[in-house]
């Protein structure tokens, strides 16, 4: 048991926490290569990294056995992550059996797509009968921003592929986190696209995402939790819980963001009978109710 684990079953222990019912399997996760990759960003929020990671990854058969099923259940999109979803040998089999049943993204750091992989992706965009989305995570404008976070060097590649996939008109969702823009003020996502349109990019497309006090920030964020008063006259629709869940190793999750631990784990079985109501008893349901927040592309 990790941290995140240990702290949510103590707190478990003591309180009922609210929970959010589901309501429809819109989107359906894979932690492809677990908490495995290439860099170790300083605020990941499932803390991967090359070394030792603590959730390995998954195997392609049960990944589409999982696609079948989903399909039965009438999921509208696929989500490939990790961990670095490129660093498995077999991802873009997944992503062509996941894109002939419904629109499929694949979330990366980018430093992995040379020219060769960029023409492999573009060719299974324009073969697949539904939309393939990509990605590229970039934490900040300048190298110095985004490096600081996420290891030297990484900008320039992450950049370079960004381009890439821009080139072969893949139009990557560029996906920012505000750890690294915090103190510089607002403007993000102004800093970001011009940095993408003076690239050449020339429809950038920009996400930005909030951070979570798990992974490698727990204990440096406030850990702050859920309570059936804050949730009172709260629509818990809005919660990405209620229509998503995420495959990861040792069964089914109530989210992304939580997969792997334990104490989100709803199945370990079949989808249809993970799909019930979600607990929120982890500091990162706070930050979904506080933010809006959903890992969804839009
Ligand atoms: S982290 Fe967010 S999406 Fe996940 S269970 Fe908590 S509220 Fe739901």
């Amino acid at each position: 048991m990790n941290d995140n684990e240990g702290a949510g079953a103590r707190r478990l222990a003591q309180t009922a926490a609210p929970a959010a019912p589901f309501r429809e399997l819109r989107s359906l996760w894979f932690q492809l290569t677990g908490t495995l990759c290439n860099l170790a960003c300083r605020h990941c929020f499932n803390a991967s990294g090359p070394r030792h990671p603590w959730l390995p990854g998954l195997d392609a058969t049960g990944i589409r056995r999982y696609i079948e099923e989903a399909e039965q259940l009438g999921v509208r999109e696929f989500y490939f992550t990790g961990g670095e979803p490129f660093l498995h040998p077999e991802l873009l089999d997944l992503l062509a059996d996941a894109l002939a049943v419904a629109p499929t993204t694949v979330l990366t750091n980018g430093t992995l797509i040379d020219d060769g992989m960029a023409d492999r992706l573009a060719a299974l965009a324009a073969a697949a009968a539904y939309s393939l989305e990509i990605r590229v995570s970039l934490d900040g404008a300048t190298a110095d921003e985004n490096d600081a976070v996420r290891g030297h060097g990484s900008f320039d590649r992450a950049l370079a592929a960004i381009c890439r996939l821009s080139a072969r008109r893949l139009y990557p969702i560029v996906t920012a986190t505000e750890v690294a823009a915090a103190g510089r003020g607002p403007g993000l996502y102004d800093r970001l696209r011009r940095l993408l349109l003076e690239a050449g990019v020339d429809r950038p497309r920009i996400k930005i995402i909030p951070i979570f006090a798990m992974g490698r920030l727990a204990g440096r964020e406030p850990d702050r939790r859920l309570t059936p008063e804050l949730l009172d006259g709260y629509d818990t629709a809005r919660l990405q819980c209620t229509e998503t869940r995420a495959i990861a190793d040792g069964g089914i999750y109530a989210c992304p963001i939580l997969a792997g631990l334990r104490q989100a784990r709803v199945g370990t079985g079949r989808l249809a009978d993970a799909l019930g109501p979600a607990s929120l008893d982890h500091a990162a349901c706070y930050t979904c109710f506080e933010t809006g927040m959903s890992c969804a592309n839009f």
